[in-house]
């Protein structure tokens, strides 16, 4: 219980379990409507999936989970918060992507449709047929895609998307490409979907990534992805509202006489949490909702830049690595079936290329992951340095530190991150809306004022707060609004 103004109206809090970027932007939302709002976190450090932390050597910051924010900085939520008057300062690399192959050379992508397609000769004019019009649209679209279903503010925009969304990623890409560097360009950013690229809609992850990256590009945050986090929650201490650290929530009754409840968690912690408060209906739903593959990530520091063979990797704050599309559609489909990929498809990150804070001077720090099967302990160390020594030999020679996390490392790092799965559960075409269960509103629980608000919810996995955003604005239209 708050007073307010000094006037000893006492008002109940709105609580809210977890400060990642949605427990975050759900907060903001109620405390930008005058409500008081506290967040507890468990960890000593608030921000989920956007801190950042010296794992290696003192003076090397790396991003333990998120670093490249093409959804964060396009977010329809965070975009327009002015949080650089909180220390947000985007930083935008001179390319975006590298994806290159075995022959020396490497497809790019930069900021410009054009660019990007005319690298891909043949391919050009392909390219810009399929993602030119995204790009165009995105303002419109990106307030559809990352929202819960509903009935479309821009359904034209939407139809043209769902058209090219709903194909199974590989077949797009075989529809849509003669070559086999623009197949391998798409399959790799499809590939962030986690799930294997012959299942529908895997398209869908492509080209919103696509359209994100040239409509907002894939900037990562000066000195840290925690500096997203730390606008957000100085933000939301300038409109009233409170960020508890190393206050983990054990139970929804800690919580009682609260004027509503947001557990930024993923079913099987509301589960835990909830227990016997949740109706059994809504428990069976929850138990059955499904999480998808892990993640193995690493971070180095390294004592100069990675000597990539291909020069266009060299300028790239990201690079996928995986060669063509049939050896990144098998590294998904081992890691969907529970194998541990051979030659695993690794997304890279070189945020010390554009952001000189991530290291002491000269030096330099690399983040990478792949995916692997849920709740693995398998060390991917050797695979992952592996593919990158196949395209930049010499790579082992500069490391002077490493540091990593297993999928299950991941998920003793945050509880969010089940068996290691990065968005709170599959993102298939099923679970991508009805997550997590087939419902009017997803983020309203059966239980008065208990409403869910992580990445279980729609539109998934990603920093960009709008399931934080979505859920807040649900429960003000249904019992918070003052
Ligand atoms: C290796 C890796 C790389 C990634 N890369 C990117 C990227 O480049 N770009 C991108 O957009 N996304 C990326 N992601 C995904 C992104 O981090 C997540 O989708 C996002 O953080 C989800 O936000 P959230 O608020 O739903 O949950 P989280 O960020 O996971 O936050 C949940 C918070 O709740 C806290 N919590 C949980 N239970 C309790 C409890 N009982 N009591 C109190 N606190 C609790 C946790 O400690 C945590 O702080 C990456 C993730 C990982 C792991």
């Amino acid at each position: 219980m708050t007073d307010l103004d000094g006037v000893g109206v006492s008002v109940p809090e709105v609580a809210v379990i977890g400060s990642g970027p949605n427990g975050l932007a759900a907060a903001l939302v109620l405390a930008g409507e005058g409500l008081p709002v506290r967040v507890y976190e468990g960890a000593d450090q608030y921000g989920g999936g956007l801190r950042t932390a010296e794992l290696t050597l003192p003076g090397f910051r790396h991003d333990v989970c998120a670093a490249v924010h093409a959804l964060g900085s396009g977010s329809p939520l965070f975009s327009v918060l002015g949080l650089d008057q909180f220390g947000l300062e985007w930083v935008h690399p001179e390319l975006l992507l590298a994806h290159p192959f075995d022959d020396g050379t490497a497809a790019i992508m930069t900021r410009s449709v054009d660019e990007t397609a005319a690298d891909l000769g043949p391919d050009a004019g392909a390219y810009r047929r399929l993602v030119g019009p995204l790009v165009r649209d995105w303002p419109r679209l990106s307030v559809d895609i990352l929202a819960p279903l509903q009935v479309p503010r821009h359904p034209i925009a939407l139809g043209l998307f769902g058209m090219k969304a709903l194909w199974p990623a590989r077949t797009l890409a075989n529809l849509t490409f003669s070559t086999p560097r623009a197949k391998a360009l798409f399959a790799g950013l499809a590939a962030h979907s986690m799930i294997p690229l012959r299942r529908p809609a895997t398209a869908a992850f492509g080209l919103v990534l696509a359209a994100g990256a040239h409509a907002a590009g894939f900037p990562v945050a000066r000195g840290g992805s925690q500096a997203l986090a730390d606008a957000l929650a100085a933000k939301l201490r300038n409109l009233g509202g409170a960020v508890e650290t190393s206050h983990p929530i054990a139970s929804l009754a800690e919580l009682d006489g609260a004027a509503a409840v947001f557990a930024d968690v993923t079913p099987r912690q509301l589960l835990s949490l909830g227990g016997a408060t949740l109706p059994l209906g809504y428990r069976r739903s929850l138990e059955s909702y499904r999480y998808g593959p892990g993640v193995f990530k690493l971070d180095w520091a390294l004592s100069e830049p990675v000597p990539w063979t291909a020069e266009a990797c060299r300028r790239a704050v990201a690079v996928h690595l995986g060669g063509g599309m049939d050896e990144i559609a098998l590294s998904e489909e081992e890691s969907n079936q529970g194998r541990h990929p051979e030659r695993p498809y690794v997304i890279v990150c070189q945020q010390s290329l554009c952001d000189a804070t991530r290291a002491p001077e000269g030096k330099h720090t690399l983040w990478a992951y792949c995916h692997v099967p849920n709740g693995s302990e398998e060390d991917m160390t050797e695979r992952i340095e592996d593919q990158i020594e196949r395209f930049a030999p010499g790579f082992r020679d500069c490391v002077l530190a490493r540091h990593g996390f297993s999928a299950m490392a991941m998920e003793r790092h945050n509880p969010n991150y089940v068996g290691g799965d990065i968005n709170g559960g599959v993102q298939d075409l099923r679970q991508l809306y009805f997550r997590p269960v087939m419902a009017a509103v997803p983020y309203a629980t059966p239980v008065p004022g208990l409403y869910l608000c992580s990445s279980s919810t729609p539109p998934g996995g990603g920093v960009h707060g709008m399931c934080g955003y979505h859920a807040a604005r649900a429960a003000l239209r249904r019992e918070l609004r003052r």
